[in-house]
């Protein structure tokens, strides 16, 4: 079984829908799963907040503008009267249940039924495609297999018995289509991987059906180096290691949902990040044979907070790390870098909801201060085969740069520094020079 995702801009106008008929067919079996036609989540998630408002007359303005734009996509994507129709049907049911929810209460669980249309439509137009033209697929609802715990983690075991049933509905078929992102809770209502979850969906897909290779297929080229919106000369990274997908995934390169490693490494499938705006590319490879000792790239993540605590009280004692972690846990806010010297500990968050109460709570261990705007440079790569000039590298590039934090050791795959953001784009452009640009050994 091979598994083939296409995000939003990949099914995202009538013509993008007709080009991946040649990307998908073929004898062997596979998985089709598709996002929501790009733009239509966060126009469902505006009329979702609408309807919060209670701002009825707004909501159903939202609503008819996104329905007519679908009824445009109906009248380009298919030839048949027939087809025609059958789809504008399918429109008029989605959108007047959609319309519903302005007469009526409006809750967390109405939103999650909104928010879960656009995968809907996606998959119920491509397939009305595919019918018109000959192509013998299945239809797949998600929602009968794809599946959440009471912790929001997938249920693996669950989505794994459940897709199997499915697929044994259709022992003909080789070719499936279905949803990405949406799926059914604990309590079996209407729920969703959170935004960006169709990879996710992909990856427990793949696992699930013990894949033989999850293809996710957006419209750049594979991971890059570094950021192509800052550095000049910046290419697709041909292999990389899961952990330091992950890694990538999680500091910056917005192609993959960070989540969707897990699982694909866990059942050892190889996922290649492919580009249907040029599907020969190469792209890259994430796979457990990926190449050591090297390199791969360098990524930013901004928005991060700083907090450092000095006190007395740590020096020689035991205890005071957990107490001060105890804080960010009775808050539910993940740390992500951390240093400590003998006297003070530094750390870093992400998510500054509840910064105000987190301080206060800290001031009691000691002094406390806290630098906004900051962000994390991080240096993906293998380094524990580390030809002793890895770090130098890094750290002769950077010379010119003030660095709050390093974090070196914490994984072999990674070492990060924290920087204030007015230095990012030179700290990028610094590191490219020094790594990349030097030994373009790449080509
Ligand atoms: N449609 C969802 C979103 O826009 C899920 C996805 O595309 O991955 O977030
Ligand atoms: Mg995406």
């Amino acid at each position: 079984m091979r598994i083939l995702k296409f995000g939003g801009t990949s099914v995202g106008s009538a013509e993008r829908m007709q080009a991946l008929t040649s990307l998908i067919q073929s004898d062997a079996p596979r998985i089709v799963v598709l996002s929501a036609m790009s733009g239509t989540t966060n126009a469902l998630v505006q009329i979702t907040e609408s309807l919060y408002q209670h701002n009825h007359q707004d909501a159903n303005a939202q609503i008819d503008a996104l329905q007519s734009k679908y009824k445009q996509v109906v009248a380009q994507l298919y030839t048949s009267a027939e087809k025609k129709t059958q789809a504008n049907e399918l429109l008029d049911q989605h959108f007047d249940y959609i319309r519903a929810f302005t007469q009526d209460l409006f809750t967390e669980h109405e939103e999650r039924a909104i928010l879960a249309q656009g995968e809907l439509l996606s998959t119920a137009l491509f397939q009305f495609y595919l019918e018109e033209q000959g192509i013998n697929s299945v239809l797949l609802p998600a929602l009968n297999f794809m599946k959440i715990d009471e912790n929001e983690e997938p249920d693996t075991a669950y989505i794994a018995r459940n897709l199997a049933a499915e697929l044994a509905k259709h022992p003909q078929t080789t070719l499936f289509i279905t949803q990405g992102y949406i799926c059914r809770n604990a309590f079996g209502e209407i729920d969703n991987l959170k935004r960006g979850g169709s990879d996710y969906s992909a990856s427990l897909i793949g696992a699930a059906a013990d894949a033989d290779e999850i293809q996710i297929w957006t419209d750049i080229d594979g991971m890059h180096n570094n950021d192509p919106r800052i550095v000049k000369n910046t290419y697709p990274i041909a292999e990389l290691s899961f952990d330091e997908a992950a890694e990538l995934a999680y500091f910056g390169a917005k192609i993959l949902h960070p989540s969707s490693v897990l699982p694909a490494k866990q059942k050892n499938i190889p996922v290649r990040l492919l580009n249907t705006m040029e599907p020969s590319a190469k792209g890259t490879t994430i796979s457990a044979e990926s190449e050591g000792g090297k390199i791969k790239a360098v990524a930013a993540k901004d928005g991060i907070t700083a907090i450092k605590i000095k006190s007395g009280r740590m020096l020689l004692a035991y205890g005071f790390l957990r107490s001060v972690f105890e804080v960010f846990e009775r808050y539910k806010t993940p740390i992500d870098m951390i240093t400590t010297s003998e006297v003070a500990i530094s750390l870093t968050i992400d998510n500054d909801k509840f910064l105000d109460q987190i301080v206060a709570e800290l001031k009691a261990f000691g002094q406390v201060e806290v630098d906004q705007n900051q962000t994390i440079i991080c240096v993906v790569g293998d380094f524990i085969e580390e030809r002793s000039g890895s770090s130098l590298e890094i750290f002769e590039a950077l010379k010119a740069i003030p660095l709050r934090m390093i974090s070196y050791g914490g994984s072999k795959n990674n070492i990060s520094v924290l920087i204030n953001t007015t230095h990012k784009v030179e700290a990028l452009q610094q590191l490219n020079e020094g790594i990349f640009e030097r030994n373009r050994t790449h080509a």
